[in-house]
Formats: structure tokens, sequence, C-alpha cells
């Protein structure tokens, strides 16, 4: 069996952290290092490695559900003037923990082009 990933054991309440959000798909919880006002990662109980490891059709229901979940998120966090998702998908991009998630970050201006 392959070791659990940080999220996982994050999920499973074997590292600490506040989970703000859960259901029966995905979880969300603050990011440890934000880098804005209000930085949430929304994270699939599944540890699908990254984004090109998504398979079709398993996990198109997890990816369109956690999409859909993001503006609840946003919502429940105060959110209201807008937000920006991203995911980073390998090591070119920013990619450290290697179980998907979506970055919501919002409460200040964001720029762009993004670093
Ligand atoms: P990425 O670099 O896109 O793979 O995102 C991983 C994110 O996980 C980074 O923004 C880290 O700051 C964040 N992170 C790492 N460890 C923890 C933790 N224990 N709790 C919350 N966020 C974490």
């Amino acid at each position: 069996m392959e070791e659990k990933t940080l999220f996982q054991k994050i999920a499973d309440g074997e590292i600490p952290s506040k989970i703000i959000y859960r259901d029966e798909l995905c979880f969300a919880i603050y990011d440890i290092n934000p880098q804005a006002p209000k930085h949430i990662l929304l994270v699939p109980l599944k540890p699908i490695k990254r984004l090109s490891e998504a398979t079709a059709p398993e996990d198109a229901e997890i990816l369109a559900h956690m999409m859909i979940t993001v503006p609840k998120i946003a919502r429940q966090e105060g959110l209201t003037d807008g937000f920006r998702v991203v995911i980073n998908n390998g090591l070119i991009a920013g990619e450290t923990v290697p179980h998907m998630h979506i970055h919501i970050l919002g409460g200040r201006p964001m720029h762009w082009p993004p670093g």
C-alpha cells in the first residue's frame, strides 16, 4: 500500500489542521503559508496525484464537484468581491505536494500575469 500523502494524514486527523469544510468527496483547510489574506486548499479525499493524472470517467465527478464547491467555500469565507483559483501541476508550475488540490486565494487585489 502506498504511504499516505500529507493531505490524507490531515484528513485522517494524523496531522493537526483546522478543517473548514468537509463532504463525502473533498475537504478544505487554510494554507500553512498563506499567499493572500485568505488562502484555502480544497483537496479531494482520493489522493489523485496531480490534475494531469486524473482519469476519465472515474475522477470526473470528483473534479466537477470540487469546482462547484469552490464558490461555496469562497462565500463561507467571505470572499464576496472575488477570488482566484490555482492548480499547480508539476514541478515547473510550483507543485510541492503530490496530492492534487485547488488553491483558493482572496482578500487582496490579484495581478496578472501570475509569477
Ligand atoms: P502546491 O505547491 O501547489 O503543491 O501547494 C501545496 C501547498 O500546501 C503549499 O501552498 C503549502 O504552503 C501548503 N502546505 C504544506 N503543508 C501544509 C500543512 N501542513 N497545512 C496546510 N497547508 C500546507
